[in-house]
């Protein structure tokens, strides 16, 4: 018999487009020339792979990019249904800019384990916040309200991950970067981007900028069902082991004394239009 497998958080981005042009977003967002909706079908059978390996997850988040834009997101909800025996939480973290419609607030109905997390970033860009929680009040769906601007915003501000420059650091030095960092910290990132689970968000974007070269050994994929579960496994149990990845040495690291920055700074000329 295999032995279990339980993680703490996992990621699925939807989409990368978003309606905000935030400077510091975590998964670059507005920095992708042609930012993707990911299909119905590459997002289901990239959890269907997941679920076939891990037993247990704590937290399950759907993330983007801004999820509310996605337009089948009722149906990915629903289609977290045969698994919510293994899923702690399930999660939809929001920019609380985007009123839910009838059809997502009752696709939401389906668990008592969904929570969704409104991120606030004040009422200029926030501009639903009041709206959301009242038809979330109304459809009893569980929802916790995340302070994001002023003084006292959460986690003290945003990091700034921009400079994706080599930094001329040593391996030891790196390693310490990477034993400081959030993601592999306290945030236990597993972020599934089209089917591959990734560190981080900017491992992600040193990919796709061609930074650094596809490097099967730094993701896991959840696109070959070819590989056995105990492989795959036996993948996620070391991927917490690493002393660091590729990415981290372009990287200045999410840590604790890394300066703060006011979230959600948005960038004077938008990259590109998503909707
Ligand atoms: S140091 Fe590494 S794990 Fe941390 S944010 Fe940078 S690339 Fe990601």
């Amino acid at each position: 018999m295999q032995e279990s497998l339980s993680l703490l958080n996992t990621t699925l981005v939807v989409t990368l487009r978003c309606n905000l042009h935030c400077r510091l977003c975590a998964v670059s967002a507005p920095y992708y020339e042609e930012p993707p909706h990911y299909s119905f079908e590459n997002l289901t059978g990239g959890v269907a792979e997941y679920f076939k390996a891990v037993d247990r997850i704590e937290k399950f988040t759907i993330n983007g990019g801004e999820p509310l834009l996605h337009p089948q997101l009722p149906e990915i909800m629903e289609s977290f249904e045969p698994y919510m025996n293994k899923i702690g939480m399930l999660e939809i973290i929001t920019n609380g800019s985007i009123a839910p419609t009838e059809r997502l607030l009752k696709a939401l109905q389906f668990s008592t384990k969904i929570d969704i997390l409104i991120d606030d970033y004040g009422k200029e860009l926030s501009k639903n916040v009041q709206k959301i929680i009242d038809a979330f009040k109304v459809y009893g769906i569980k929802y916790r309200h995340r302070k994001y601007y002023g003084d006292d915003a959460h986690c003290g501000g945003w990091v700034d991950l921009l400079d994706l420059s080599k930094k001329q650091r040593s391996s030891s030095e790196t390693e310490q970067i990477y034993k400081h960092c959030a993601y592999p910290g306290p945030f236990h990132c597993f972020v599934l981007f089209d089917r591959k689970a990734y560190i981080c968000g900017v491992y992600k974007r040193c990919e796709t900028l061609g930074i650094i070269p596809d490097i099967p050994d730094d993701y896991i994929s959840f696109v070959d069902d070819s590989i056995p579960v105990s492989v795959k496994k036996e993948q996620i149990r070391n991927f917490y082991n690493r002393k660091y990845f590729a990415a981290c040495e372009y990287c200045s690291g999410f840590c604790d004394d890394s300066p703060r920055f006011a979230p959600a700074e948005q960038l004077e000329k938008p990259y590109r239009e998503t909707d």
